[in-house]
């Protein structure tokens, strides 16, 4: 059991994501709250239930998507991660990322949008997909936000309606770019001279 941040110290169990090892879609949250630290599953709380919502309004089935967050333990009082438990845990995130390789990462909210652009804000980046390290990422604002302010729940909703038409395009390029079982793409390997 992961020991590696002082999260360890109070979490009751860590909450590593769910999903299908084939997901489209990865939702990125920031963090475990008290009701995901009991149940070891993110977004089982009030979060889960407004997330829910966004995902019917996306056209995205929750068991069809892999839904993590930016550090596996709940923070005390669910304060914001720090700096040192984002880095020690980023390694988990990394991983899910490249054994799930989904089509497009959905960061929910600040923390998960600055793990992958620092010097971005939620208000400017939210509902523009953009290609980070070969992925395409694309902020929303965390589902949370709409408990209270009726404002973002509006502009959440403007931006996970969007998703599906990404997907499709997505998909079509994939389609375009890739080969028949029968024909090798160029390597651009030289020819061995011996
Ligand atoms: N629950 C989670 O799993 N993550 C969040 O970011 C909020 C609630």
């Amino acid at each position: 059991m992961c020991t590696d941040c002082h999260l360890s110290r109070e979490r009751n169990k860590t909450v590593p994501g769910e999903g299908p090892e084939n997901a489209e879609v990865m939702l990125i949250g920031e963090a475990p709250g008290s009701n995901e630290d009991k149940q070891g599953r993110p977004f089982v709380g009030a979060a889960g239930r407004v997330l829910q919502e966004f995902l019917d309004l996306g056209k995205l089935r929750r068991e069809d998507v892999y839904i993590t967050n930016t550090v596996k333990c709940r923070p005390p009082n669910n304060r914001d991660p720090l700096t040192v438990e984002l880095i020690a845990c980023r390694k988990y995130l990394d991983r899910q990322i490249e054994a799930i390789s989904p089509k497009v990462l959905v960061t929910l909210g600040r923390h998960a949008l600055t793990s992958f652009l620092p010097n971005e804000t939620i208000s400017k980046a939210r509902g523009i997909p953009r290609s980070v390290n070969g992925r395409t990422l694309f902020p929303i604002y965390h589902p949370a936000a709409a408990l209270y302010k009726q404002n973002i729940r509006k502009v959440i909703e403007e931006d996970i309606m969007k998703l599906p038409a990404l997907i499709e395009e997505l998909s079509f390029f994939k389609k375009e770019v890739s080969y028949p079982a029968d024909v090798e793409p160029e390597t651009g390997e030289q020819l061995s001279v011996d």
